[in-house]
């Protein structure tokens, strides 16, 4: 036992797990071959002032969630808490404007933010990220919707609810964000702390807060929806056109919002009811003024991420198969320095043959070798005792019968590979 533990609010993920993440990672990169989207490998930290922003900096990650250290050049870094950011800075930094749009990329791996630990809630955890980026096409939205709900699909998650809105753009939102705030003055002392200190500064989010006594203050308050410039209201008809086209499921909640001033437009989420409060899959949307708050040119873009943790719970507790799990095929069993050589050079072959094989390490007697065969779940173990070496032969033993054949040592490889085949 170790007395250093893990930090706060991370996990390991062991071998009884991992493989079912390489399932979901697997099916993620097949869908995303489907969908014309490239992957990328982006820096775990950035500069912070790709995540901290002097615009509309009031949400939560950029708030309290992130984890910023100095480096030893005096450099302020930040490790990542989201994606979005970092794809649109490389694609500025990379000018990939000069390639035909929109580029579409996605990506895997861990992010980091200061969150109260919980259920489907860790301080590193790891995200699927796809992003489009150069088109204002709403069709590029509803591909976006379409590949998570068709990752979900081929994971073979049930149950699960799209739903969408409109957070408008910098045209329509400071006409409803002026409503809603003549809306809620009145109740303004009824409000839970942290919405009171968001009336001012950020009141949209007001509308996403989970304090019941909120919650029924904005059950009526103005939508954005109703507030949509032209523009905003045509992408949004387009976007609905285009699910219902592919005949994809959603519902509106006008409570979906974003609170940064970068998000324009198309916000959406896809729900799981197996998750409890933490019940979103994924979330995603549309970030038409992300590039520029970055310092780069007007690029608009829109995407998802999925949260990976998420995706397995709620695959394992909807019994979602997650393909075959590795297995350890043959174990070669020997007592003795002329036969464990030997043994050692018949497990690579069969290794080298694709077969999965392994042997003692550990100078064990022949029964607790056969003992550890069994406990490692191997169909398959190959004996190479005296008698065997001297006559140039192998014991082969189903595990699962417990029938024993001895067949010449050089044929165990083909042998062995047609009994796996049955
Ligand atoms: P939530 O409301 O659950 O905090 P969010 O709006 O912060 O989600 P996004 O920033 O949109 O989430 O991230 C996309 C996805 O990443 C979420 O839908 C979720 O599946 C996953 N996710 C977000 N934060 C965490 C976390 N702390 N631990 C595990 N997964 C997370
Ligand atoms: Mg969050």
């Amino acid at each position: 036992m170790v007395s250093i533990k893990a930090p706060r609010g991370v996990r390991d993920i062991l071998p009884e797990e991992s493989w079912k993440w390489a399932f979901v990672l697997k099916t993620a990169s097949e869908v995303a071959q489907d969908f014309n989207y490239r992957e990328v490998h982006l820096p775990i930290f950035e500069q912070t002032e790709l995540f901290a922003r002097g615009v509309g900096d009031t949400t939560d990650i950029v708030e309290k969630e992130m984890y910023t250290f100095e480096d030893r050049g005096g450099r302020s870094l930040t490790l990542r808490p989201e994606l979005s950011a970092s794809m649109v800075r490389a694609y500025l930094e990379n000018r990939m404007d000069q390639r035909p749009q929109p580029v579409k990329l996605w990506s895997a791996g861990p992010m980091f933010r200061y969150e109260r630990p919980q259920k489907g809630r860790y301080r590193q955890f790891w995200q699927l990220d796809f992003e489009a980026i150069g088109s204002q096409d709403p069709y590029v939205d509803v591909e976006v919707i379409a590949l998570s709900v068709e990752l979900f699909r081929r994971l073979g998650m049930k149950g699960l609810d799209v739903v969408i809105n409109s957070v408008g753009c910098p045209m329509c939102r400071p006409v409803h964000k002026e409503a809603l705030q003549s809306f809620l003055k009145p109740h303004l002392s009824e409000l839970c702390p942290t919405c009171q200190d968001r009336y001012n500064r950020n009141p949209l989010r007001i509308l996403d807060c989970k304090n019941p006594t909120c919650r029924a203050i904005t059950d009526n308050a103005p939508d954005t929806i109703s507030y949509l410039c032209p523009e905003c209201k045509e992408h949004f008809e387009g976007l609905k056109a285009g699910l219902d086209a592919l005949g994809l499921h959603y519902s509106i909640d006008n409570r979906l919002v974003r609170g940064l001033d970068y998000y324009t437009k198309t916000a959406y989420e896809v729900l799981s009811g197996e998750l409890g409060a933490q019940n979103a899959v994924c979330g995603g949307g549309r970030y038409d003024n992300l590039a520029e708050a970055i310092g780069g040119k007007h690029t608009p873009g829109v995407g998802f991420a999925a949260g990976l943790e998420r995706i397995v719970l709620t695959m394992e507790q909807q019994g979602c198969s997650f393909g075959k799990e590795p297995a350890l095929e043959v174990f070669v069993v020997a007592v003795g320095d002329i036969e464990r050589k030997e043994a050692l050079k018949l497990m690579h072959e069969f290794r080298k043959a694709g077969i999965s094989a392994d042997m003692d390490f550990n100078g064990k007697s022949f029964r607790a070798q056969l003992k550890v065969a069994n406990q490692m779940g191997a169909p398959i173990v190959c004996i190479l005792g005296e008698e065997e070496l001297k006559a140039g032969k192998v014991s082969i033993k189903d595990m699962e019968t417990g029938q024993q054949v001895e067949v010449p040592l050089e044929e165990g490889v083909p042998f062995v590979r047609t009994k796996l085949g049955e």
